[in-house]
């Protein structure tokens, strides 16, 4: 962060600019976050990726809503956990522009750790219960008040016309590469019909859509659940969605990316720990049905990215981040790995899903 925003900040904070000081924090891909320390005080500062959210007003709006209702349960004893809430400038801005780019301020939950791989069972068990006690403090929030950060994120069936698209103009040449992922993609597509079968008859919930290990924070003695962060996508949804991504990103050991296809699979102890976490919170508030519904969840998350690394394989790159050439075609058939993997081990998934 350049001196003149740090200045800037401090004076918006009412904090002295000379004894301010700010470093990186974590390692999140979209924000770019900073601690910022003053005199003993600690807090958060992002700067917002408008590419990604369009309006980072709608975006902090829906995270003060949340704040607001968990914050409810927190004063009489019903939320164990921190919040994360957006703190105001002295003018009571909680979005700040600075050279048209947008900040915001949060505060710092101290004593906490975050791990971007999940390396113990226990470790997963306890971000699963913090994913499952934020959406059991939700049950009762109109998920409907929120906006649509992201619209059609986890549209399944536009994921597949996108990918159409995409094979209607891609070259040769990279239709060539990827012909294989492309014909297994596309004979998944009766997953679109199962998954609007299934939803037709589901609650519409209060979705987190990024419940990825490093969203939510650890005690640092403790390794017990602390806080569950990072509100930007938070949007009405499915709870398999949630379910589904975390099964996605706790369960296998492999990086995303990993081309170590063999490695990419589903570690039994580690989704046990999972289940019995996030279910702890939320079992005696759910349906039988919507409980069963989350292995659904398990099998769409890591077909969808495929679908949705493919498309930009086919699509010359334009979205996700690459290294090299063949960085999203790699990705497509390591999530389609992860995918098929699932399939062959949903028979004891189910059991310990519904135990
Ligand atoms: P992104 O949207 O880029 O993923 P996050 O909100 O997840 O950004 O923040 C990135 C990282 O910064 C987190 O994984 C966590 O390590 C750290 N972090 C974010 N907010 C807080 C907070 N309020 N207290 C402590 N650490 C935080
Ligand atoms: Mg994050
Ligand atoms: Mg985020």
């Amino acid at each position: 962060m350049n001196t003149a925003i740090q200045n800037k900040l401090s004076e918006l904070l009412a904090l002295n600019p000379e004894l301010t000081q700010v470093s990186s924090l974590g390692s999140g891909h979209i924000n770019t976050t900073w601690l910022l320390t003053n005199a003993g005080q600690q807090f958060v500062v992002q700067k917002l990726n408008t590419h990604v959210f369009e309006n980072p007003a709608q975006l902090v709006n829906n995270a003060q809503l949340i704040e607001q209702h968990l914050s409810a349960k927190q004063q009489a004893n019903t939320y164990p956990l921190d919040i994360v809430k957006h703190i105001s400038t002295h003018q009571g801005e909680h979005l700040i522009i600075i050279n048209n780019a947008y900040y915001r301020v949060l505060n710092f939950i101290s004593q906490s750790a975050s791990e971007d791989i999940v390396k113990e069972p226990k470790h997963a068990e306890q971000a699963a219960f913090a994913f499952g006690t934020f959406t059991r403090a939700l049950l009762d929030f109109d998920a409907s008040s929120l906006y649509p950060v992201i619209a059609d994120f986890h549209n399944l069936a536009m994921r597949f016309e996108q990918l159409n698209t995409a094979i209607a103009t891609a070259t040769n040449e990279r239709l060539q590469q990827c012909k294989t992922v492309i014909d297994y993609c596309i004979a998944q597509q009766h997953l679109v019909k199962e998954l609007a079968e299934v939803t037709a008859d589901l609650p519409t919930r209060v979705c987190h859509y990024d419940t990825k290990i490093n969203n939510m924070l650890y005690c640092s003695n403790t390794y017990k659940a602390k806080a569950v962060i990072d509100l930007d996508t938070c949007m009405a949804g499915f709870l398999l969605y949630d379910f589904g991504d975390m099964v996605r990103t706790f369960c296998c050991a492999e990086a995303e990316d990993s081309t170590n296809l063999g490695k990419v699979v589903i570690r039994k102890e580690v989704f046990t720990a999972l289940v019995k976490g996030y279910l702890a919170p939320l079992k005696s508030a759910i349906s039988n049905k919507e409980q069963a519904s989350l292995l659904l969840g398990a099998k769409v998350m890591p077909l969808m990215l495929s679908v949705r690394f493919l498309t930009d394989y086919l699509n010359n790159d334009v979205y996700f981040k690459t290294t090299h050439a063949e960085h999203n075609l790699e990705r497509a058939q390591n999530q389609l790995a992860l995918y098929k993997n699932i399939l062959s081990n949903q028979s004891w998934m189910h059991k310990a899903l519904m135990q």
